[in-house]
């Protein structure tokens, strides 16, 4: 058998690709992607790309902000565009709670050289003239957020990597995988592999993969919508791309998509998909939208900005999205697994993909986290949790949408 890799990543998401870059970047090159089908095949393809500085607890912001600056550098080295839209970003203030909130942030962004600032009403409206901003306190605006192409992003990283040595082998699912003395040891129906390190990166299917190994990862997909409207006039007419709203009240964030929106719907009752297992044959797809379920709240999404209720809707994508209990990913090694590690539960992978790659690269290959961010440890959930409480909890997390979690 070949000599063992320094690292197997399982799962060619943005997660899995922004390790494989992040890791070469630092001069680890015997690194091995695996990917069940193709880069992108799991939630990366069809997410709409959002990428933030403010996302949904200021503990990641770091996270956040690593990870827009990787995928630029990526695409600088590897000349794959990743189509990065930099519209800014309008998280608003539904309550006086939430401004204050959001004024107590600005020394957090100050000090990683974010431009953020909290805006007034009138501001708001001079950002975003098509939004109606009764009821709304002011905003935090943050300037350098933007979208990008998910599947060019992922595609860059990948480009890097290999550039710097690493191989990435598609159509090779994990189908076992054995701790022995001191490695591991892996096979896809094509190959056996061995290697130092083993890291899951394959989102909801890495539950799977752990409970062979007596592993039970809170880990699990609901279905998550997204709207897609037809072009507008108002839209058409304006001569610069909207900024993206992030709107506790309505939970949802909108942004620009062409002359129309897109629109991702955080719903009070979402469901669960693949409870009892990923089936075998999900691929490259979507699940059945619902679009009923979504009624109420894009009725919430109108009162907010009415032209998004002229625009008629032309596509709804319902995808699986992971989440864990506390909608913070896993990141990290797994106690009592040398060699094991967790870069899984992604529920904003876009956002913080690339900075997590950059995190979990740094702790790999010195033996420590780069900082103290003990909400993305795989520790922090009992190995003998109550599965019926951790998806009330999951359920109740992802209806809050962008409340701050100190204001739920
Ligand atoms: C409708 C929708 C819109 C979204 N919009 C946004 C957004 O705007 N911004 C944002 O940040 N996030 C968004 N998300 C969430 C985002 O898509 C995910 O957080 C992100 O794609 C997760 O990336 P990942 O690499 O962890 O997982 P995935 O992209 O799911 O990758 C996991 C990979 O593992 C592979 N795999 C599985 N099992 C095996 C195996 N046994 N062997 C080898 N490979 C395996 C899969 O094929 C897959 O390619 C959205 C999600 C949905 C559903």
């Amino acid at each position: 058998m070949s000599k063992p890799y320094d690292v197997v990543v399982i799962g060619g998401g943005i997660v899995g690709c922004s390790l494989l870059y992040a890791l070469t970047q630092r001069g680890w090159d015997n690194v091995l992607l695996l990917e069940k089908l193709e880069l992108t095949a799991g939630s990366t393809w069809h997410a709409a790309g959002n990428v933030t500085h403010f996302g949904h607890d200021a503990n990641l912001t770091r996270l956040y902000v690593d990870s827009l600056r990787n995928y630029l550098t990526a695409e600088k080295e590897s000349g794959q565009a990743i189509d990065f839209h930099r519209t800014g970003s309008l998280r608003l203030a539904t309550s006086r709670e939430e401004l204050a909130a959001y004024e107590k942030l600005a020394p957090l962004y100050e000090g990683l050289g974010v431009p953020y600032e909290v805006v007034s009403p009138e501001e708001v409206a001079a950002l975003h003239p098509l939004l109606n901003t009764d009821g709304i306190f002011g905003a935090a605006h943050t300037p350098g957020d933007g979208h990008v192409d998910p599947y060019g992003a992922t595609q860059a990283l990948a480009k890097s990597a290999r550039g710097r040595g690493a191989t990435i082998l598609q159509h090779s699912p994990v189908s076992a995988m054995e701790p022995q003395r001191d490695h591991w040891r892996l096979r896809t129906p094509e190959r056996e592999v061995t290697a130092k390190n083993v890291v899951l990166a394959a989102s909801f299917w890495s539950r799977a993969l752990a409970a062979s190994l007596g592993l039970d990862l809170p880990l699990y997909p609901l279905e998550h919508h997204e709207v897609v409207t037809g072009a507008v006039p108002e839209v058409a007419g304006l001569g610069f791309e909207l900024p993206t709203v992030r709107d506790p009240a309505a939970p949802s964030n909108l942004r620009q998509e062409r002359s129309g929106f897109l629109c991702g719907v955080y719903e009070a009752e979402p469901a669960f998909w693949g409870l009892d297992g990923i089936p075998p044959d999900f691929g490259k797809e979507l699940l059945p939208p619902q679009l009923g379920r979504l009624e109420a709240h894009l009725l919430r999404v109108m009162e907010r900005l009415p032209a998004f209720g002229r625009a008629g809707i032309r596509t709804v994508n319902n995808g699986p999205i992971c989440y864990t209990p506390d909608a913070c990913p896993l990141i990290g090694p797994v106690a009592g697994f040398p060699g094991l590690w967790l870069a899984s539960g992604f529920a904003v992978g876009i956002g913080t993909g690339g900075g997590a790659g950059q995190f979990l690269a740094y702790w790999m290959i010195t033996g420590e986290p780069p900082y103290d961010l003990p909400m993305v440890y795989p520790g922090r959930f009992s190995a003998k949790a109550d599965r019926a409480a951790q998806l009330a909890r999951i359920k109740k997390v992802y209806a809050a949408g962008y409340v701050l979690p100190n204001l739920t």
